[in-house]
């Protein structure tokens, strides 16, 4: 597990987006397709990872930028666990995966990509996968484009 957050963040750390939050950025960004946005919360929004481990990789994260669940307010937090309890439908529903990974990382001690801004990471997982990501190793796998995925999850979260 230790190594499953971090495949995209040597590109996050190389990356021109450093000095503005990603997370800020598609939130106020007004272009949902262009930055991935699939949902629009009172308290949180959900976007597709640029750089999925798995098809379908998402994030939740709550629209004040904090770095710490204890920021967060009751209601963010509640809302928080109520879009992740959907997004295992949604995965249900679209891409019957044979697992779900759920995963926070709090700093950058912890792994953090973007450490500023609180976000949970939700990915389908299928039998094998992992086997898979070890014989390729550093190559990150693609099996799909975003925008496919984009449109296959989009229209569950419409619906939400
Ligand atoms: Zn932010």
């Amino acid at each position: 597990m230790e190594h499953l957050w971090t495949p995209w963040r040597s590109t996050y750390i190389t990356g021109k987006t450093l000095s503005e939050c990603i997370f800020c950025a598609a939130l106020e960004g007004g272009n949902d397709k262009r930055d991935l946005v699939l949902y629009r919360g009172s308290h949180n929004f959900v976007l597709l990872n640029r750089f999925p481990y798995t098809s379908g990789h998402l994030m939740i994260a709550p629209n004040r930028h904090v770095c710490r669940l204890s920021e967060m307010e009751e209601a963010a937090a509640n809302e928080m666990w109520r879009l992740a309890r959907c997004v295992e439908l949604i995965f249900t529903e679209v891409y019957r995966p044979d697992g779900v990974n759920l995963g926070m990382n709090l700093g950058e001690a912890a792994g953090a990509g973007i450490a500023a801004h609180l976000h949970l990471h939700i990915l389908p997982r299928w039998n094998g996968d992992a086997n898979f990501m070890t014989v390729v190793g550093n190559t990150r796998v693609m099996p799909e484009l975003l925008e496919d995925t984009f449109a296959k999850l989009q229209p569950a979260f419409a619906a939400l």
